[in-house]
C-alpha cells in the first residue's frame, strides 16, 4: 500500500519543553488516522513538523515514500491547522475563487467543493455572515479546491455546536469515502472513535499506542466467573491455553484472554473438570476504557 507520510523517531524542544519524545507512524493511502491526546500532548506540534511550520528537533519525516521534496509534496497536501480566516466582507463563492486564482486551480471546482460540504445555498452569503460551523465548513472546501491525496485537521470541531459537531464529521466520513486520506488531530475519545480507522495516542509527546482504531477496544475480552471452591477454579483456569492472566476481586475470578474463547466453551471446559459456576458474565473494556488506562500510565506501551 502507498506511503503518504512516515514519521521516524521525531522529537521536539521548545526551550525546556519537550514536546515530541521519539516519535514514529506511517500514513498510508486511503485510511482516516486521528492523532488523539489530552492538552499539550503534542498534537499540533507533530502536524507543524510535517507541514513545515514548525522546525524539528531531530529525527525524520518523509511525504510519499521520499520521492518529493517538501514544498512540493505540501502542494498534494490540503491543510486546516488555524481557525478559517477569509475575506469577511466576500462571499463564500468569491472567497473560494480567489484560492483557485492564487493556485491556479480551475473555478469549476469552487461550486463542487460548496456542494461538498453543503454550502452550495449560501455560496452568495458574506464570510461574516456564517457561524463558526459554517467557516469551519468554507474552510474544508478551500483545502480540498486542488483535490489533496490527504486532508489534514487540527481539532475540526473545536468550539462548534452539537450539530456543527455532526456536520463536520459527516463531511470527513463523506471525504474518506471518496478515498482521500485524512489525518486529523483531537483530544476527543468519541471524535476518533467515530471518525477515524487508525490512531495515534500521545500524551507528553510519547506514543503510548498505534494502530488501529478496532484494535484498541478489541482486546480479547475478559470472563467474570464464580464458583463454590475459588481455589480449584483458578487452579483449573490456569491449564487453559487461552489464559493470559486471572485475577480475583470482590469475590469474583476476572480471566484475561489471550486468545478468542466463547463463554459456552470455556463452561464446557470447566463442566469437564467437575466445575460448576455460579455466574459467567463475558465481558470487553470499552475504547474509553482503554483510553483512560493508557493515558493513565506513565509507561509508555507500543503495540501495533
Ligand atoms: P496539543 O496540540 O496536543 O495541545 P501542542 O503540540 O500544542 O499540544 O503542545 C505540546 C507542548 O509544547 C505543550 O507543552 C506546549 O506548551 C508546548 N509548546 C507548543 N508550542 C510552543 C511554542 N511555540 N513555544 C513553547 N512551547 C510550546
Ligand atoms: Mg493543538
Amino acid at each position: 500500500m502507498e506511503t503518504i507520510l512516515s514519521i521516524k523517531n521525531l522529537s521536539k524542544r521548545y526551550g525546556s519543553v519537550q514536546a515530541l519524545k521519539d516519535i514514529s507512524f506511517e500514513i498510508k493511502k486511503g485510511h482516516v488516522y486521528g492523532i488523539l491526546g489530552p492538552n499539550g500532548s503534542g498534537k499540533s506540534t507533530t502536524l507543524g513538523i510535517v507541514l513545515n511550520v514548525v522546525n524539528k528537533t531531530s529525527g525524520e519525516y518523509s511525504w510519499f515514500d521520499g520521492k518529493m521534496e517538501t514544498h512540493e509534496a505540501l502542494k498534494k497536501v490540503g491543510a486546516i491547522i488555524e481557525r478559517p480566516n477569509f475575506y469577511p466582507y466576500m462571499t463564500a463563492q468569491e472567497n473560494l475563487r480567489l484560492v483557485c486564482k492564487i493556485k491556479d486551480i480551475s473555478y469549476a471546482k469552487v461550486m463542487e467543493k460548496l456542494q461538498l460540504v453543503g454550502l452550495d445555498d449560501r455560496k452568495d452569503s458574506k464570510f461574516s455572515t456564517f457561524s463558526l460551523g459554517m467557516k469551519q465548513r468554507l474552510a474544508i472546501a478551500s483545502a480540498l479546491l486542488n483535490d489533496p491525496e490527504i486532508l489534514i485537521l487540527d481539532e475540526p470541531t473545536n468550539g462548534l455546536d452539537p450539530q456543527g459537531i455532526h456536520q463536520i464529521r459527516d463531511i470527513i466520513k463523506q471525504i474518506a469515502s471518496q478515498g482521500t486520506t485524512i489525518l486529523l488531530a483531537s483530544h476527543l475519545l468519541d471524535e476518533v472513535e467515530k471518525v477515524c480507522t487508525h490512531v495515534l495516542v500521545l500524551r507528553k509527546g510519547l506514543v503510548l499506542y498505534s494502530g488501529s482504531v478496532h484494535g484498541m477496544s478489541s482486546n480479547e475480552g475478559f470472563f467474570e466467573l464464580k464458583a463454590e471452591d475459588t481455589a480449584n477454579l483458578i487452579q483449573v483456569l490456569k491449564t487453559h491455553p487461552a489464559l493470559e492472566s486471572i485475577k480475583q476481586e470482590e469475590g469474583k475470578v476476572f480471566v484475561y484472554l489471550k486468545s478468542p474463547l466463547e463463554a459456552a466453551a470455556l463452561n464446557k471446559f470447566l463442566c469437564e473438570k467437575n466445575i460448576n459456576l455460579s455466574h459467567l458474565v463475558k465481558r470487553k473494556h470499552s475504547l474509553e476504557e482503554q483510553f483512560l488506562e493508557l493515558t493513565k500510565n506513565a509507561k509508555p506501551t507500543l503495540k501495533n
